[in-house]
């Protein structure tokens, strides 16, 4: 899969549900090492469109290209091999393991059959390699919801992407967990570690971490622009376009 931050490209990608089409031919281009936001409003289809990128579900129409080459990914385990990880919308932690262990289950790694204590080794140097601390025995239940998001980062984090993919990553957040997140997530992709595509619905975020950022709007991208070129205003007419809002 070779190493650092890659260049995703989607071309006229289309996924429907029934007869109800959630993504209508999106093309749209992640430069390697940026972090580009994907701005909409709830049922955009933000996630449907992260979703086809990580091979969770699979656009009827349209291609997907890593770094210029066209790929099928049929599953997240192409994702996967191809270094695309993906922190989702909602929790995926394993309630009844600890910190160690999720992430060695993130790993593909059974924790019941390995090494131990040279795994914990290998943990320990991997989380000093990472701008997070954690105890790594600690079980998620005992873990506020910054600290569970920063478990879900390290897990993705583990498996060394080449793009991270972050499904509303502050929405449990505090602001301030937010702006801590969201600066080392910025640092990957400044570093060259792995390009970084963010889903928000926050303006404020868009502006202070993105590059560069694609508004979707009822399934269809309208508008891509540099964040340096845009403002909160702009962004906001592009994601509500110009109908009216009867008061
Ligand atoms: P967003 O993440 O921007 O809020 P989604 O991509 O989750 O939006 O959803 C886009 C639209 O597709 C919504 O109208 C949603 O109800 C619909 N949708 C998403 N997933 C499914 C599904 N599995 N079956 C049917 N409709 C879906
Ligand atoms: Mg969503």
């Amino acid at each position: 899969a070779g190493s650092g931050a890659l260049a995703l490209d989607t071309y006229e990608l289309t996924k429907r549900f029934g007869d109800f089409t959630a993504m209508d031919r999106v093309t749209m281009r992640v430069e390697p090492g940026t972090v580009h936001a994907l701005l909409g409003e709830n049922g955009a289809g933000k996630s449907t469109l992260v979703k086809c990128v990580a091979g969770f579900q699979r656009a009827e129409e349209g291609s997907i290209l890593i770094d210029g080459r066209e790929q099928d990914i049929a599953n997240p385990i192409v994702a996967r091999a191809l270094g695309i990880g993906m922190v989702y919308q909602h929790f995926t932690l394993a309630p009844g393991m600890t910190v160690a262990e999720n992430l060695l289950l993130a790993g593909g790694k059974t924790p019941a059959l390995i090494d131990w204590k040279r795994k914990r080794a290998e943990l320990e140097a991997f989380l000093a390699t990472t701008p997070f601390s954690l105890d790594l025995d600690v079980r998620p239940s005992e873990l506020a919801a910054g600290e569970k998001q920063k478990l879900e980062l390290l897990k993705q984090l583990y498996l060394k992407p080449r793009l991270l993919i972050l499904d509303e990553p502050t929405s449990v957040l505090t602001p301030q967990e937010a702006d801590e997140v969201l600066g080392h997530v910025r640092e990957f992709a400044r570093s060259g570690l792995c390009t970084v595509l963010i889903i928000t619905h926050k303006f404020r975020e868009v502006m202070a971490y993105a590059d560069s950022v694609t508004v979707l709007r009822r399934g269809k991208a309208v508008h891509h622009c540099r964040v340096a070129d845009t403002s909160p205003a702009q962004l906001a007419q592009a994601m509500m376009g110009g109908e009216q809002v009867a008061s």
